[in-house]
C-alpha cells in the first residue's frame, strides 16, 4: 500500500467517560467488531475498586492491566484505528490528557440514567480546549434513563458543547425500542446482544409515514418518532462535517454498550467522519503526517513495577514518516541517536514486534531510563511537538525522607517517577524542600511505595496548605525576582526550574493577580 493511502486509512481516537458510563463495554464492542477479539470479556476494565486505595497489590494488578490495554489497534472495512484507552479514575487524570495529545479525536460516552458526571465535565474541558472533534455515546438505554431532550440540554449546557444528534432513541428502559438513524434514514429495532453481523433488525424506510413503522412500534411510539425526526431535522438539519473536525459540534449517538446497541451506527460514522492523523505543532513549524521524515513524541510512560525488571515502556506517537526497526533516530534532548529493536504494536492485546509504522500509530518502546513524557524522536532535526501539557495538581505534599542514607536513591527515585508523569516536583524558591503536586491521593500511595519497591527508600509526607500552582511569566524579570523572594513562602520552582507560585486559596491567588499587573499566572505549563 501507498505511503499515502497508509496515512489515510488511519483513525487514532480515545475513548473517555466517567467511570462506570461504559467505556470498557464500550471499547469491548468495538474490538469485536473489528475481529480483534472473539469473547465477551476478553477487555479488561482498568479501573481501580472503590476502596481499593490503600491495597497495594490491587495499582499493580491495575497497570499491568492497563499496559495491556493502554493501546488496542484493530481493522474495520479497511480502515486502521487505533483505540487508546484512558483511565477513568479521577487521580489517574494527568495520564488521561496527556493521552489526549496523542490521538486526533474523542468518544465520550455518557450514561443515560446519571448523565453528566465529575469527570465526564473535566475531561470535555480539556477536548475544548484543543479543539479535539467529539463524538458523543449516550449508553444505557435499556435502562430506565433521562429523558433524551432533558439529557440533551443538559449535555450541551454543562459541558458547553453543540450537540448534533445523528440518531434518535424511541423510548428507553423496558420500553426501549430501538433508535432511529436521522443520516442512514433507518429505523433500527432494539435486540439484546446484537451480534457484529446482524443486519437482521435493521429496517430501511424510505419514509416515516410507512405503516411498517406503526407496525413495528405501535401507533404512539410511531407517532412520537415522527414528531421527533420532524423537530430534530428541522432545528438541526445535516450534520457539517467542518464543523465536527473543528471541534464546534459533536454529533450524537444513543445505545446500549452492553447490548451492543447502536454501536455499529455510532463505528460507521465514525469511520467517515472522523480525522485521520492530523498536523501536529512544534517549535520550528508544523509537521504534517505525510511528510517524508519521521518524527514522533513520548506520551506516556508505563514502569513495570517488578523490582527484577525494570524496564520501562514509552509509548510514542508517530507524527510523520515512517518509524522503522533497528533504524537511528535523534533523541532531541538527550541530544543522542537511539534505535530499537523491539518496538511492538498494539493489535488484539498481543504485543506484536513491528518493523515500522506510521503517522497517527502508537509505538511501544522499552525504555531503561532515557525517555520523560514530551520527548522528541526526529530524524536529525532539532524540535520539540508543543502543546503536551502540565495540569496544576490539586494536592501538595512535602516529601520527608524518613533515612538519610537512602538519600541518593530517593532523589533518583523521585527524578524518575516524575519523568513518567506520576506527579510533579516542586522545590521550594531558594531553598530545598521538595514538593510533591498530585491530582488525587492515589498517587502519593504509588509513589511512597515504589521508591520503597524500586528505590529501597523510605519517605513520609507532610500536607501543605495549598491548592493550586501557577506558573508564573513576566517582561520584568525584577519583577519577577522580587515577587518570589517577597512571597518565598509560596514560591518554588518546577522541574525545569521554572517558578511557580503556590496559592493557598482563591482568594489570595486573585489577590496576588489584583496586586500584581506585570506578572502573569498560568493554570497549566507546557512541556515545551
Ligand atoms: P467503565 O468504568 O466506563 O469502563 O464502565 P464499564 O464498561 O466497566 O461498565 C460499567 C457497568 O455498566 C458494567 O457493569 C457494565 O456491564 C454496565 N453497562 C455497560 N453498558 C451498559 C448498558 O448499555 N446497559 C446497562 N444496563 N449496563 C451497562
Amino acid at each position: 500500500m501507498s505511503y499515502e493511502n497508509e496515512i489515510k486509512r488511519r483513525k487514532s481516537f480515545a475513548i473517555i467517560s466517567h467511570p462506570d458510563a461504559g467505556k470498557t463495554t464500550l471499547t469491548e464492542k468495538f474490538l469485536l467488531f473489528g475481529g480483534a477479539i472473539q469473547t465477551a470479556g476478553a477487555v479488561k476494565s482498568n479501573k481501580i475498586k472503590k476502596g481499593a486505595t490503600s491495597d497495594f497489590m490491587e495499582i499493580e494488578r491495575q497497570r499491568g492491566i492497563s499496559v495491556a490495554t493502554s493501546v488496542m489497534t484493530f481493522e474495520y472495512k479497511d480502515y486502521l484505528i487505533n483505540l487508546l484507552d484512558t483511565p477513568g479514575h479521577k487521580d489517574f487524570a494527568e495520564d488521561t490528557y496527556r493521552t489526549l495529545t496523542a490521538v486526533d479525536s474523542v468518544v465520550l460516552v455518557v450514561d443515560s440514567v446519571n448523565g453528566v458526571e465529575e469527570q465526564t465535565r473535566r475531561l470535555t474541558e480539556v477536548c475544548r480546549m484543543r479543539d479535539t472533534p467529539v463524538i458523543v455515546f449516550i449508553n444505557k438505554l435499556d435502562r430506565d434513563g433521562k429523558n433524551r431532550f432533558d439529557l440533551m440540554e443538559e449535555i450541551e449546557k454543562e459541558l458547553n458543547i453543540t450537540l448534533h444528534p445523528m440518531t434518535i432513541p424511541i423510548n428507553s428502559g423496558k420500553d426501549f425500542k430501538g433508535v432511529y438513524n436521522l443520516d442512514k434514514k433507518n429505523l433500527v429495532l432494539f435486540t439484546p446482544n446484537t451480534k457484529a453481523d446482524d443486519e437482521s433488525s435493521r429496517i430501511e424506510i424510505t419514509d416515516l409515514s410507512d405503516p411498517v413503522v406503526n407496525a413495528k412500534l405501535g401507533d404512539k411510539d410511531a407517532e412520537i418518532l415522527r414528531e421527533d425526526v420532524e423537530l430534530i431535522g428541522g432545528v438541526y438539519g445535516d450534520l457539517d462535517v467542518d464543523d465536527y473536525l473543528k471541534g464546534k459540534v459533536a454529533p450524537l449517538f444513543f445505545g446500549s454498550a452492553v447490548n451492543n446497541f447502536g454501536v455499529k451506527e455510532m463505528l460507521d460514522s465514525f469511520i467517515a467522519i472522523a480525522p485521520t492523523p492530523l498536523p501536529r505543532e512544534t517549535t520550528a513549524r508544523v509537521i504534517e503526517p505525510n511528510a517524508a521524515k519521521f518524527s514522533g513524541f513520548i506520551f506516556k510512560i508505563h514502569a513495570n513495577l517488578d523490582p527484577k525488571h525494570r524496564d520501562r515502556i514509552a509509548f510514542l506517537r508517530v507524527c510523520s514518516g515512517k518509524f522503522e526497526r533497528n533504524k537511528y533516530y535523534h533523541h532531541v534532548r538527550l541530544n543522542k541517536d537511539v534505535r530499537f529493536s523491539n518496538p511492538y504494536s498494539f493489535m488484539a492485546r498481543s504485543k506484536d514486534v513491528i518493523e515500522d509504522a506510521y503517522s497517527g500509530d502508537v509505538v511501544g518502546l522499552f525504555d531503561t531510563g532515557n525517555f520523560k513524557i514530551g520527548d522528541t524522536l526526529t530524524e536529525g532535526e532539532d524540535f520539540y511537538f508543543t502543546g503536551i501539557p502540565s495540569f496544576s495538581p490539586e494536592i501538595f505534599k512535602e516529601i520527608v525522607n524518613k533515612d538519610p542514607m537512602k538519600t541518593k536513591q530517593m532523589d533518583k527515585g523521585i527524578s524518575q517517577l516524575t519523568d513518567e508523569g506520576v506527579a510533579q516536583l516542586f522545590t521550594q524558591y531558594g531553598g530545598t524542600k521538595k514538593i510533591i503536586g498530585c491530582v488525587g491521593e492515589l498517587q502519593f500511595e504509588v509513589i511512597q511505595y515504589r521508591l520503597l519497591q524500586e528505590y529501597g527508600a523510605s519517605v513520609e509526607f507532610r500536607a501543605l496548605p495549598f491548592y493550586k500552582a501557577c506558573w508564573l511569566t513576566s517582561k520584568d524579570n525584577k519583577k519577577l525576582e522580587d515577587f518570589l523572594r517577597f512571597k518565598q513562602q509560596n514560591s518554588a520552582e518546577d522541574k525545569d526550574g521554572n517558578p511557580v507560585y503556590l496559592a493557598q486559596s482563591e482568594w489570595f491567588l486573585n489577590t496576588e493577580i489584583t496586586n500584581n499587573p506585570e506578572i502573569e499566572f498560568h493554570f497549566t505549563s507546557e512541556i515545551h
